[in-house]
């Protein structure tokens, strides 16, 4: 099956008992038992809920993987990846990286002995000098948030493959399935914050996880029942009927996402464009290899580097709201200094590349004609 109608049907089976054709929302907390250990498939919806089932079938499908996990949020289906190891492990990730991310990481388990390094894996070779026999997992984010650095999947997966035991984690939040597969490119695990482009709609928080091999799935299965962090049914009905839109919503955050890189690009105040989609972008060739678009987020900065030019910009928006998050139908802006990447200490953020005055655009899929007169009624 090809991908839309994968995203249409793949774990839909019509309800038996009503022959419904959309998965209902099955709302209950338990399951009626045959006898004491006997039941339906569905004993308790901390382990098993039929919607949640169907939209983690979906999401395997999608992923071309064959299971999927959902979670309460991106963060819960992170930490369940954390929660696969040990003190005294090394996590290698990516030195751009969504600042939730990094702050579970130096936050959390930082404390709990697990060993983190940050590497600019643009140029996969630099991962070499951090591989030793503690190193457990490499975590990484491609296209990055907030500066869209891409990072060659199958590359990292070569070296890192030739080691044991080393999972290779994708959060793959910014690309989504549509554009990206990374268990096609030698990935363990794919992580998404479902919150974005597959809820869509910015009105649901989860997050998922996908993996093809069976025991890496039951591993993560009991990681999701011991600890809790599931979503409930109405936001996996809602997740579901979101994704039935992703592939027409992608083809249209791509094209508008590609003509305001453009008009930045073109713009006499603007300094820098990041979008690998421009050709100008160095992970260009290496997006246009393992990616089927460039996706829908832009970021820039303006000339002078003037952190309250930036900031008048974005109070001067009426499309591009300003507000964390991305992913949905409609455009947003932030600024990831002082919102979504704030948690990272600022020394770090700038030796990833992260000024102060960037800043980030989700670009919906409203009128091109009128995003682009309101950047240049913000911009000036
Ligand atoms: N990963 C990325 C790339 C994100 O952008 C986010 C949230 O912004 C997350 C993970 C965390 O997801 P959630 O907010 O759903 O917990």
């Amino acid at each position: 099956m090809k991908f839309a109608t994968k995203a249409i049907h793949a774990g839909q089976h019509p309800d038996e008992t009503t022959g419904a054709v959309v998965p209902p929302i099955y709302q209950t907390s338990t399951y009626i038992q045959i006898t004491p250990t006997e039941n339906k498939g569905y004993h308790y919806a901390r382990g098993e809920n039929p919607t949640r089932a169907a939209l983690e079938e979906n999401l395997a499908a999608l992923e071309n993987g064959k299971h999927g996990l959902c979670f309460g949020s991106g963060m819960a289906a992170v930490d369940a990846v954390l929660k696969l190891l040990k003190p005294g492990d090394e996590v290698i990730a990516t030195h751009d990286l969504y600042g939730g991310t990094y702050r579970l990481f130096m936050q959390v388990y930082k404390d709990f002995g697990i060993k983190f390094h940050y590497v600019n894996l643009t140029e996969p070779k630099n991962i070499e000098a951090y591989l030793n026999s503690n190193t457990k997992l490499v975590w990484l984010e491609t296209p990055t948030n907030p500066l869209l650095n891409i990072i060659d999947i199958k590359a990292v997966a070569d070296i890192v493959k030739g080691r044991r035991n080393i999972l290779l984690t994708v959060d793959n939040t910014f690309a989504t399935p549509y554009l990206q597969t990374p268990l096609d490119l030698g990935a363990d695990i794919v992580m998404h914050s479902v919150t974005k482009y597959l809820g869509g709609h910015s009105d649901v928080i989860m997050g998922a996880l996908v993996v093809s091999d069976s025991e890496l799935h039951k591993k993560l299965a009991f990681i999701q029942n011991s600890c809790g962090a599931v979503p409930g049914p109405m936001d996996c009905f809602l997740v579901l009927r979101g994704i039935k839109t992703l592939h027409l919503r992608m083809d249209r955050h791509c094209k508008n996402a590609e003509a305001v890189a453009k008009y930045l690009d073109n713009h006499p105040k603007v300094l820098h464009v990041y979008y690998p989609g421009l050709m100008t972008h160095h992970g260009h060739t290496t997006a246009f290899k393992q990616m089927r678009n460039f996706g829908g987020m832009v970021s820039f900065e303006l000339k002078g580097d003037s952190v309250e030019e930036a900031v008048q910009v974005m109070k001067r928006f009426k499309i591009f709201a300003l507000a964390v998050s991305l992913g949905g139908v409609e455009s947003l802006s932030a600024h990831p200094a002082t919102m979504t990447h704030a948690s990272i200490p600022k020394e770090e953020r700038l030796k990833a590349g992260m000024k102060d005055s960037l800043i980030r655009l989700s670009v919906g899929v409203e009128d091109i004609e009128d995003l682009l007169e309101d950047l240049k009624q913000a911009i000036g």
